[in-house]
C-alpha cells in the first residue's frame, strides 16, 4: 500500500508516534494507502518549522516568492494525469471531472495569487483639518503597511481536496506567511503529492508544512496552537462552531467557509433549456458534494409540472459507474459514513411524506461494474412535496439529493430561498433584467448566479452569510485576510 507522509521542515516523514490510518478508495471500498495519524507532537514540530522559516520567507522579495509559487503551478500542470487519477481514486469523483476542474483549478490558484502580489497597491490617506484652536491648518499623510501574520493554519475538507487546499495555501504563502496545512483525513493523497512538488519546486524548508490526521487529533491542536495567529477553515458548520469556540478566546483571525442549503430559483420567463441543463449539473456534479451545489430547486408554479418531469427524466439518464470510465457522470460518494448519512437523510424525508421521484436508494450491486461492487454509490435523487420548514429542507445533505418546490411569485420565491439558516450561493433563472437585479438584491447569500452556475472569477469575494461562514476568500479578500494592516501617520 502507498504510504502517505507528513511534510515537515522540507522532509517527508511519518507521524512521530508512527501511527497510521487507512485511506479507502470509495469506489471500491478498499484501503489503498495509509496516512499518518498525527497528533499534537507532529503539529508542534510543524509549527516550529514554520516559525523558523517565517523571517526569511516574509523578507523574500515578492517577485521571488512569485517565481517559486509559479513553479509549483507549472509542476501541477505537468503532473495533471497523475494528480487527477489520485484525486479520483481518493474521492470517487469521475476522473474526467478531476482532470477538467479540480487539478487545473489548483494550478490556477497558485498562478492567480503568485501574480496578484506583483500588482498590489498601498492605501494613502491625506489628512487636512484644523488644529484644536479651530483656525490653524493641520496636515498629515497616512499610509497603510500590510504585513504577513506569521504562521497560518489551513484546514480543508474532502470534497474538492487539492482545489480547496491550494485556494488557501497560495494566498497564505504569496503574502509572506508560512503555513501548516491539515487536509481532510479522508482525502490526503493529492496534498501529499503537492508536498513532493513543493520540494521539487525549491520551496524553502518549513514555508509549507502538511500534517495528516483526524480533526480532533491534528486539526484541534493546530487551531489552539499559541503560535498560529490565523486559521482559514473550510468544512461543516458544526465543525466551524467548534473551531470558533476554541479560537475566539485566543483572539485569532478566523476565516470560515461552511455549509449551505443552496436554492435555485427558476422563473417562468427563464430560458428553460439552459435552466434545465444547468440545474441537472448544479444538483448532481461531484455527486452533489460541492458546497455550491443546488439542493433546493424552487420552480415558478406555471412551469413546475413540466420542469419537474423533464428534470426527473434527465436525472434518471445520468450514467453512474466506475469513476475511471470516461462515460461516467456519477461516481461514488466519498466514504461509507457519508453514504450512510445521505441514505438516512432520504429516509427521513420519506418519513416526512416526501415523494421520491427518482433514486432514493443505494445503487444495487448488480448495477455496478465488478471493480465497484463494494463502493459507496447512491442514486441521484429528487424529492418533492416537502414542507419547507422540515429537517430535510433545512439541513445540508451534501449528496446527490435535491428537493423541488413550486412558488407563486417573487415574494414567495425570496421567502423560500432565504428560509434556512444558511446563505452560501443562490442561482436565479430569469430573462427579465429588472427582476434579476431586484431579486438578487434581496437574497441572503454570499454569491448570486444569474442564468449560470459556478462561473468563478478568482478576483471576486467568495463566501457565505448566516451559518454559511464568516469572512470571504478570493482576490483582495484573501490577500487582506492573510495580512495585518498598520496605519503609519506622518505629520507634515
Ligand atoms: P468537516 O467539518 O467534517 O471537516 C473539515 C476539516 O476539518 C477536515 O480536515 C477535518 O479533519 C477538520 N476537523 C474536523 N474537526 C475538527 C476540529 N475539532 N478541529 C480542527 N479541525 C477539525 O467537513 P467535511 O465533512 O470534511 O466537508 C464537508 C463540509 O464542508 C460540508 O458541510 C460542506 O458544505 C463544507 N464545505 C464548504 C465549502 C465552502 O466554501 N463554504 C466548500 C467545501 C465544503
Amino acid at each position: 500500500m502507498r504510504q502517505i507522509l507528513n511534510y515537515i521542515d522540507g522532509r517527508l516523514i511519518p507521524a512521530a508516534k508512527g501511527r497510521v490510518l487507512d485511506n479507502v478508495e470509495p469506489a471500491t471500498g478498499l484501503a489503498f494507502s495509509t496516512l499518518p495519524n498525527s497528533d499534537a507532537d507532529d503539529v508542534n514540530a510543524a509549527v516550529a518549522s514554520a516559525q523558523r522559516a517565517f523571517p526569511a520567507w516574509s523578507n523574500t522579495p515578492p517577485a521571488e516568492r512569485s517565481r517559486i509559487l509559479l513553479r509549483i503551478a507549472d509542476l501541477i500542470d505537468a503532473n495533471l494525469d497523475a494528480l487527477a487519477l489520485a484525486e479520483s481514486t481518493d474521492t470517487g469523483k469521475p476522473l474526467s471531472l478531476a482532470r477538467e476542474v479540480d487539478i487545473p483549478r489548483s494550478a490556477s490558484n497558485f498562478r492567480f495569487f503568485a501574480t496578484a502580489i506583483l500588482h498590489t497597491e498601498s492605501a494613502m490617506h491625506e489628512t487636512r483639518d484644523l488644529e484644536p484652536d479651530g483656525t490653524t491648518p493641520r496636515r498629515a499623510i497616512n499610509y497603510t503597511l500590510r504585513s504577513p501574520r506569521g504562521v497560518a493554519g489551513l484546514i480543508s475538507p474532502w470534497n474538492l481536496p487539492l482545489y480547496l487546499l491550494s485556494w488557501k495555501i497560495a494566498p497564505a504563502l504569496s503574502t509572506g506567511n508560512t503555513a501548516v496545512a491539515k487536509p481532510s483525513e479522508i482525502t490526503p493523497l493529492t496534498a501529499f503529492m503537492l508536498s513532493e512538488l513543493c520540494i521539487k519546486a525549491g520551496l524553502p524548508a518549513g514555508v509549507l508544512n502538511i500534517i495528516h490526521g483526524t480533526g480532533p487529533g491534528a486539526g484541534q491542536p493546530l487551531v489552539t496552537h499559541p503560535h498560529v495567529p490565523a486559521i482559514s477553515f473550510t468544512g461543516g458548520t458544526s465543525t466551524g462552531a467548534t473551531l470558533s469556540a476554541a479560537a475566539a478566546p485566543m483572539f485569532k483571525r478566523l476565516s470560515l467557509e461552511l455549509g449551505g442549503k443552496n436554492p435555485t430559483i427558476i422563473f417562468d420567463d427563464a430560458d428553460i433549456e439552459q435552466a434545465l441543463a444547468t440545474t441537472l449539473n448544479s444538483s448532481f456534479r461531484n455527486q452533489g458534494q460541492i458546497c455550491l451545489c443546488a439542493s433546493r430547486v424552487l420552480v415558478h408554479r406555471p412551469i413546475y409540472a413540466k420542469f419537474l418531469e423533464r428534470l426527473t427524466a434527465a436525472t434518471k439518464a445520468l450514467r453512474i459507474g466506475d469513476p475511471f470510465e470516461p462515460a461516467t457522470q456519477q461516481g461514488s460518494l466519498n466514504s461509507a459514513a457519508h453514504l450512510t448519512k445521505v441514505a438516512a437523510a432520504v429516509d427521513t424525508a420519506r418519513s416526512l411524506g416526501a415523494q421520491v421521484l427518482c433514486g432514493g436508494r443505494k445503487v444495487p450491486k448488480d448495477h455496478l461494474p465488478p471493480r465497484c461492487k463494494e463502493g459507496f454509490f447512491y442514486e441521484p435523487t429528487i424529492l418533492a412535496g416537502l414542507d419547507p420548514a422540515c429537517t430535510t429542507e433545512q439541513e445540508e445533505i451534501f449528496g446527490p439529493v435535491v428537493s423541488v418546490t413550486p412558488f407563486d411569485d417573487e415574494a414567495h420565491a425570496i421567502r423560500l430561498a432565504n428560509g434556512t439558516r444558511y446563505g452560501l450561493a443562490t442561482t436565479l433563472w430569469t430573462t427579465n433584467l429588472s427582476r434579476a437585479h431586484r431579486v438578487a438584491q434581496q437574497l441572503e447569500a454570499g454569491i448570486v448566479w444569474i442564468n449560470c452556475w459556478m462561473l468563478r472569477d478568482l478576483r471576486t469575494p467568495f463566501g457565505g452569510v448566516k451559518h454559511s461562514g464568516v469572512g470571504r476568500e478570493g482576490g483582495q479578500e484573501a490577500l487582506r485576510f492573510f495580512t495585518e494592516p498598520k496605519n503609519v501617520c506622518i505629520r507634515v
